[in-house]
């Protein structure tokens, strides 16, 4: 298979980073803060651009974390945060997006995102989001932990222009392959695969370790680059200190081969039907 190469591309044509970085946990503990913003700033500078965060996150001390971690950076950086469901209404989009640009320390976010489907009506949340971008307070917007049945609601809703799913993926958890996933590529639509080294729980002692030994890499390493290879996939690994940030990086130097892509499928099957999706 031919290696994708750095990016993806939105629906709009626009190019982002294949390797990005989340923030879930960040600014939460004093003592970590000053790891923490040099981690980021050194994913950042080795081109991991696509940065993700969340007002739910450390509610709002993620952000700010981040304001400050991106001094001097913001223009090298495609932004992305969330929106709370019980917040997207047509005017609480609005509210939550200038409070999260406030933390931020920025006048735009590159792609805002519904965190996950809810019961304010998708009509509304598609008008705050377009609201928001007639004002120049985002560029793009779009959903995550959303399933086929939802993106077609979502479509029926007027909500054509979503830019992007931000879905768990990664190689211990592939139902998107199933449905989502091609549904998403038929619409020019970039999957995020959020924890895409499935927060540290993937099996120990699996093909993924046997791989890593013989190449004298980390399994992380392998694991995420096999996400890195998917068309259409960009990743978000969150990487709270500079070692696990510089070790990610090298992820999207690595090729697997026909071989261990074999080995990998034998034991991470791809599924056979249709699998719900999951949420962590
Ligand atoms: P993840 O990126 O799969 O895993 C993060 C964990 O892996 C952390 O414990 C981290 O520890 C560790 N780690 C990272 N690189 C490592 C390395 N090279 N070697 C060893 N350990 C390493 O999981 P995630 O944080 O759940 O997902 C990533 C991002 O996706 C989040 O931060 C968030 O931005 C986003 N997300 C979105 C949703 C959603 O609903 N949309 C849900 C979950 C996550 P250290 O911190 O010690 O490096």
């Amino acid at each position: 298979m031919e290696r994708n190469d750095a990016w993806v591309t939105l629906p709009d044509g626009e190019r982002i980073a294949k390797l990005g970085l989340g923030t879930w946990e960040m600014g939460e503990r004093r003592s970590a803060r000053e790891a923490e913003i040099a981690a980021l700033r050194e994913g950042i500078e080795l081109g991991m651009t696509v940065v993700d965060t969340a007002e739910m996150y450390g509610d709002g001390a993620t952000e700010t974390l981040l304001g400050e971690a991106l001094a001097g950076l913001r223009e090298k950086v495609f932004l992305v945060s969330k929106v709370y469901p019980h917040n997207a209404s047509r005017r609480g989009v609005v509210a939550s997006c200038d409070a999260s640009l406030a933390r931020l320390k920025t006048d735009r976010l590159d792609l805002y995102l519904l965190h996950w489907p809810g019961t304010i009506p998708l009509e509304e949340t598609v008008e705050g989001f377009e609201l928001l971008l007639r004002a120049g307070k985002i560029r793009h917007w779009g959903v995550s932990n959303f399933d086929v049945d939802e993106m077609d609601a979502l479509f029926a809703a007027g909500g054509t222009a979503c830019a992007a799913n931000q879905i768990l993926y990664n190689v211990a958890r592939r139902g998107p392959e199933f449905d989502l996933l091609p549904w998403m590529r038929a619409r020019k639509m970039p999957a995020m695969a959020y924890s895409p080294i499935d927060h540290m729980r993937l099996p120990q002692g699996s093909v993924l370790d046997d791989i890593a030994r013989a190449r004298g890499v980390s399994s992380v390493s392998i694991a995420l680059a096999w996400v890195l290879e998917q068309p259409g996939v960009c990743a978000i690994p969150k990487a709270g200190n500079i070692e696990h940030m510089r070790e990610n990086r090298r992820a999207l130097d690595i090729r697997l081969t026909d071989d261990e892509r074999a080995r990998i499928d034998a034991r991470f099957k791809p599924p056979r039907s249709k699998r719900a999706l999951e949420m962590l």
